[in-house]
């Protein structure tokens, strides 16, 4: 096996010394006073061990990987039916693009993209009596840790600005693809992408994902094959425009936030998550994405 803790570090201490560290994201006012200077990486393996560097202990607005953990709660009630109401394609565009959607009459191109996460919150507002709660049980219940929560205020301030989010909601809606109402709507996932955990939480959550369904309980959460399906999407469809690019520099599935996390994972040996809030150009962690190249090559352990 690899030095893992040594890996970890060196690529932690290389990296942290660059200045250059990409963009804070600021399109949402309560996520723009960051530290661009954070920077953690937790690593979690399906053998017991896990290894940590930096600010891995910081709690961070998780934003669009909580995409993920609602797919995999709206897969678990509904079953297949979901992938009539949304595709299973990359969309190479940006997370918040509404152009494709207007061509493919309503079916957004993935449930990772802004559209598609709109059409499954729909789907879980529709199936839950309490949707927020039970969305946040479930993810309480995935992780073994109660402490995790929405941030309110991230939440609030996403809903004064969230423009676009409101306009792909409606597009939905007139095309027939949303069946509650848009505010409901809005509101779940706007609390949903207000999620925050640190990286230790972070790998704990998707830890299922990389151990066949079950969490570290060894509770059942999804079947084999819908993790297949759940870990297929996170590698074409992970990280907006970049995807391609992730699966080539480092060839795991994964999932980014513009909050600055990103998870990933190797089935059946690891889920590894890093945190640095400044951003490239296209939305993603700028030395998140080094790191984990930089993990990948050095321990060749990647699914490729
Ligand atoms: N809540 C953010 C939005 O909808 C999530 C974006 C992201 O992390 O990609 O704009």
């Amino acid at each position: 096996m690899p030095d893992f803790s040594s890996i970890i570090r060196s690529i932690h201490t290389e990296l942290d010394r660059n200045t250059h560290r990409g963009k804070v994201a600021t399109y949402i006012p309560e996520l723009a006073g960051i530290d661009a200077e954070n920077f953690g990486i937790y690593l979690n393996c399906i053998s017991g061990e896990d290894h940590k560097v930096g600010d891995w202990d910081k709690p961070f607005s998780i934003q669009s990987i909580s995409k993920v953990l609602s797919l995999a709660q709206a897969f678990s009630i509904e079953g297949n039916s979901i992938w009539q109401r949304v595709d299973v394609e990359p969309s190479g565009n940006p997370f918040n693009h509404s152009s494709l959607l207007e061509l493919e009459n309503g079916i957004p191109r993935n449930p990772l993209i802004n559209a598609g996460a709109l059409v499954i919150a729909d789907v879980l507002v529709s199936k839950l009596k309490h949707p927020k709660e039970e969305f946040l049980n479930y993810v309480r219940n995935l992780t073994n840790d109660d402490s995790i929560a929405f941030n309110t205020k991230v939440a609030l301030s996403e809903k004064r600005t969230g423009y676009k989010n409101y306009a792909a909601a409606y597009l939905l809606k007139s095309f027939g693809n949303l069946n509650n109402d848009v505010e409901t709507v809005l509101d779940f996932y706007f609390h949903q992408c207000a999620l925050e955990m640190n990286c230790q939480q972070l790998t704990n959550a998707f830890y299922f994902l990389a151990n066949r369904g079950y969490c570290m309980r060894n509770h059942a959460f999804l079947t084999e094959s819908q993790v297949k399906r759940i870990n297929a999407l996170m590698l074409t469809c992970g990280f907006y425009d970049e995807a391609g690019e992730f699966a080539f520099e480092v060839g795991l599935p994964g999932k980014s936030g513009v909050g600055g996390g990103i998870i990933a994972l190797l089935p059946n040996q690891y889920t590894i998550a890093t945190w640095s809030p400044g951003l490239n150009e296209k939305g993603n962690s700028h030395l998140g994405m080094q790191a984990l190249e930089q993990f990948t090559t050095a321990t060749k352990l990647s699914i490729f």
